[in-house]
């Protein structure tokens, strides 16, 4: 069975979880939270970095973690690799989300040398895993399906989800999002029957049909939502709709930071202007 690695983002728990699986890491986080990575390592170099997509939550230390280790092997859907070998226009469209805040929320952004990026099309086996190609939250997402136990890797296709919590937010930031395509993912996760959703935002569930219905509701809701109020008016309402569901005040935290509200109406909103194109 995997592991459920907490890098404490920020030094909050909860935000962002990177899973350990056959000596390979899913999803390593930012270098703004590696040191909590590599300590839950114990110093162990990962046979390879297994990429679900290159937002820089999920795949930011792929460049450190390259420069510490050379012999490592990072795993990434071909439409994400180019991204990795040059962060430079991957760093532009988060600056443009971020601003002054990326040092602080995800450190150093390395480049990951062009011989150890390894491209997926999805469809094929590596390493153990059924590679499943998934945009809708990003055009170049991938799950994983650990072939030997079932449990499947999903980065943010099932949606963020705290422990403590079942109340599920659909991650929309700009520029990819696409609502029918994730439906269409979600749907090929599905039909995977995996044992266990492995979520970035955070950690290992065995619901795994409940938690897929949960997203599909929410996003359709919160797409229908995006369709007639503004980013900022979304923002408020998203954030105001977290606290109330969850409850919990440490949770609703740590939700909001795995998934800031400035930045999800942005991205629905961008997903409508290009339908009506
Ligand atoms: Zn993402």
């Amino acid at each position: 069975m995997s592991r459920a690695i907490d890098v404490r983002h920020l030094g909050r728990e909860r935000v962002i979880c990177a899973h350990e699986v056959d000596g390979m890491v899913v999803d390593p986080g930012p270098a703004s939270s590696v040191d909590a990575l590599l300590e839950a390592l114990g110093g162990e170099a990962p046979r390879a970095l297994l990429l679900t997509h290159i937002h820089l939550d999920h795949a930011g230390a792929a460049g450190v973690l390259t420069r510490a280790f050379p012999s490592l092997t990072v795993y990434v859907h071909e439409r994400g690799a180019a991204h990795l070998i040059d962060p430079s226009r991957l760093l532009e469209s988060a600056r443009r989300l971020y601003g002054d805040d990326m040092e602080r929320l995800w450190g150093e952004v390395a480049p990951v040398p062009a011989e150890r990026v390894q491209a997926l099309a999805g469809g094929e086996v590596v390493e153990g895993m059924r590679v499943i190609y998934t945009p809708g939250h990003a055009s170049h997402h991938v799950c994983y399906l650990h072939e030997e136990t079932g449990e499947a890797f999903v980065g943010d296709v099932a949606g963020v989800r705290l422990p403590g919590s079942t109340y599920t937010v659909a991650p929309t930031p700009p520029p990819d999002i696409d609502v029918e395509a994730w439906l269409a993912s979600v749907d090929e996760v599905a039909a995977l029957s995996p044992t266990a959703l492995c979520l970035t935002h955070f950690g290992r569930h065995e619901d795994v049909s409940e938690q897929l219905e949960r997203l599909r509701t929410g996003l359709r809701e919160r797409a229908e939502l995006a369709r007639t109020m503004g980013p900022d008016e979304f923002a408020a309402w998203s954030e105001a709709e977290t606290r109330a569901a969850v409850g919990d005040e440490e949770i609703a935290e740590a939700l909001l930071q795995a998934a800031p509200p400035e930045t999800l109406g942005m991205g629905l909103r961008r997903y409508w202007e290009k339908r009506e194109q």
